[in-house]
């Protein structure tokens, strides 16, 4: 045997380096099972033993702790590299089959080896992959562990499931949720917990909603506890705000409703290496006994929450988030990226004016952590400026234009492309010439000679550059469109506002209209809304747009109505302006026609100045004023009025009213007299029968 290892041996391996593998598949492993990890290191004397000497042994050591099924070991990647560069002479392991736990990666493996004629040695011996013996035996070694891999995980899987289909498999309990000393799950003692875990509960069978329950926690700073999976503080508990996803895992967990489940998830690897962890339907859960232990809340409460939170994801519809274009009218759904924080933004409707109104909202962070919604903006006015921009883009005027440059820039082609060749003939001539230089000179005469050199060498990099400009621009102008290309490009443009503007046209494929022209949408609210467009082309366009009017400013009276009150008001009652602005046509904001009371509104509302204060500013007089001037009674004053020996303005719509000053022909009471009048046409009346005849 030893013979037959040292003809193996050969100085051209021990030129190379040893590699020394060494790996413990999980962290206890490497604890726990140190003797193993002594015997892998140990290797390395026998290393030196076959003639290696101790700094050309490299040990490779940084997959410890990692499982040989996993794709990612950087270590065993690094071997193999070390290996298929030809570094390695030898390549040791304990059991050789340890290097690569799967069969495929091991044969790559024993292929390069034996390419790069390394050997390979174990406790058993040194083989030589490039041997038709040896390398059998090291494929079967590889097979044989990989089957005893399967063996072992058949009957540890088959155990586990046995006792899990009898609800007997002790599993890391949920947070809240703790093992006795007698192996029964019950709520951790831990007196915080259980209220932090009750008062969620609670809290979202009076909201019903996760993102209520996420942000009353929020508004009553209350810290959550959640386990600590793996690392060194493994099972400790962590305190921290709760978050969204939290609620919707605590509140699905069958296990707080002191159900026993296996199988809720299934792990599937996928072709990229990486494990992906699915959720199971219910019906597809291996074992679900209700009532198994003691929970947080009944088995038909859990039900009663599962109902509401898929009637909710309904309502509010995750599945909206991504994926392919749906019915609803928002025209850039899936496309809007939020211009404030850079995540993407979703889509909700809410109905006005009997028509759904699409609104593109950055709320995940919002939902997640409870806090407020990042920006929302109204997205009618996006979705119709989004729709022209494309129309505009892509209409035949446009095209043709840019087909049109096109066609002249291929004919100046045969031009351009002379003038580029003549270049590239220059520099050849130039090259010659340095060459024949050079030949021509004594080759004693190093001086010249150098220098005549380093001008023929300048002159071919000048050539050689010469030569791809050219090959390079005239690769670029050949890209030529045919005609049928032309004519289709032509149609499509033609046909697209056409689609676009068909009533007929769904918003399904309106959206995939959108998506076939554009890379995404920035929106930004700010006094305007500003978007940002990337076409798929790479081009970009940016659009100001106002923000739509708030419902209540859609119902404001129009400032021309306000106005003209507001100049009839010097001689017109309420009455009279609401009687003039009806037959003028003119209607108030919410499209009704105008009265009394909604015309002395408007006049509070916009504070303009009141018919009363504008009379008085006139010099009109207040009844006792007028008293005072005429000095008679109130009543007489009043029948003055009537008799329309004085004049009044009203104010209001009751009868009230300033008058103007008495005049000089105004009535007076006459000295001496109990009670004279002179009226507007000078006659005097002295009393009430004199009165009587006046009027008669
Ligand atoms: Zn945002």
């Amino acid at each position: 045997m030893m013979n037959d290892v040292h003809e193996k041996v050969q100085a051209s391996h021990l030129k190379r380096n040893a590699y020394l593998y060494v790996r413990q598949s999980t962290l206890r492993q490497v604890f726990e099972n140190t003797e193993s990890t002594k015997r892998q290191y140990g290797l390395r004397q026998r290393a030196v033993a076959l003639g290696w000497t101790e700094e050309r042994v490299i040990v490779i050591d940084t997959d410890l702790g990692q499982s040989g099924a996993s794709t990612d070991r950087e270590g065993f990647q690094r071997l193999v590299s070390e290996v298929g560069m030809g570094h390695a002479g030898i390549v040791l392991g304990l059991e050789v089959s340890r290097l690569a736990r799967n069969s495929m990666d091991w044969h790559r493996l024993l292929e390069i080896c034996a390419l790069t004629a390394t050997l390979i040695c174990d406790e058993d011996g040194v083989y030589d992959p490039a041997h038709f013996n040896d390398r059998m035996l090291l494929g079967l070694k590889g097979t044989m562990s990989e089957a005893e891999l399967h063996v072992l995980r058949a009957r540890l899987q088959g155990g586990i499931l046995n006792k899990a289909r009898r609800g007997e498999l002790e599993m890391p309990p949920p947070v809240g949720l703790v093992y006795n000393s007698d192996g029964a799950l019950v709520l951790d003692p831990d007196r915080q917990v259980q209220c932090c875990l009750k008062w969620l509960f609670a809290t979202f069978a009076r909201t019903g909603s996760a993102r209520a329950t996420v942000k009353a926690a929020q508004d009553e700073h209350l810290a959550f506890p959640r386990r600590c999976l793996r690392g060194a503080h493994k099972g400790e508990l962590l305190w921290g705000g709760l978050d969204h996803s939290q609620v919707l895992r605590v509140l699905h967990n069958p296990r707080y409703a002191g159900a026993f489940v296996y199988g809720r998830y299934r792990t599937r690897r996928s072709v990229d290496g990486l494990t992906r962890v699915q959720r199971t339907p219910r019906d597809e859960w291996l074992t679900l006994i209700p009532g198994a232990h003691e929970g947080y809340i009944s088995w038909d409460e859990y039900e009663r929450n599962e109902l509401r939170l898929r009637e909710s994801a309904q309502a509010i519809g995750a599945d909206r988030r991504r994926g392919p274009p749906r019915e609803g009218p928002a025209l850039l759904q899936g496309l809007v990226l939020c211009g404030r924080c850079g995540m993407r933004m979703t889509v909700r409707y809410h109905s006005r004016l009997g028509g759904l109104c699409p609104e593109y909202a950055c709320q995940r962070e919002g939902i997640q952590h409870g806090g407020t919604v990042c920006q929302v903006v109204p997205g009618a006015g996006i979705d119709q400026a989004v729709g022209e921009l494309l129309v505009e883009a892509v209409n035949p005027v446009a095209l043709e234009v840019t087909l049109a440059v096109q066609c002249e820039l291929q004919s100046r082609f045969e031009e351009a492309d002379h003038l580029r060749h003549a270049q590239v003939e220059r520099a050849q001539y130039e090259c010659e010439l340095a060459r024949r230089r050079y030949m021509r000179v004594d080759p004693d005469n190093r001086l010249v000679a150098d220098s005549l050199e380093a001008h023929w060498n300048e002159k071919l990099r000048a050539l050689s550059e010469a030569h791809e400009e050219y090959s390079r621009c005239r690769e670029q102008d050949t890209r030529v469109l045919t005609n049928e290309q032309r004519n289709v490009i032509l149609a499509l443009a033609s046909d697209f506002p056409r689609l676009w503007r068909d009533p007929g046209t769904s918003d399904r494929d309106r959206k995939r209209m959108v998506r076939l022209l554009l890379e995404d949408v920035t929106l930004n609210r700010d006094e305007q809304i500003s978007l940002q467009i990337r076409f798929k082309g790479g081009a970009n366009r940016t659009l100001l747009l106002p923000l739509p009017l708030r419902s209540w400013q859609l119902h404001v009276t129009p400032s021309a109505v306000i106005d003209e009150i507001n100049r009839l008001l010097d001689d017109h009652t309420a009455q009279e302006i609401a009687v003039i602005l009806n037959t003028r046509g003119m209607t108030s904001g919410a499209g009704a026609s105008f009265r009394s009371q909604l015309v002395a509104r408007l006049v509070r509302d916009y504070r303009l100045k009141p018919r009363y204060d504008r009379l008085r500013e006139r010099g009109l007089l207040t009844l006792q004023e007028m008293v005072d001037v005429l000095q008679v009674t109130p009543t007489t004053v009043k029948i003055w009025l009537r008799r329309g020996l004085l004049r009044a303005h009203a104010y209001s719509g009751k009868n009230e009213c300033l008058y103007e000053p008495p005049g000089d022909n105004a009535p007076r009471k006459a000295p001496g007299t109990k009670l004279s009048l002179r009226c507007l046409d000078g006659k005097l009346l002295s009393d009430r029968a004199k009165e009587v005849q006046y009027e008669t």
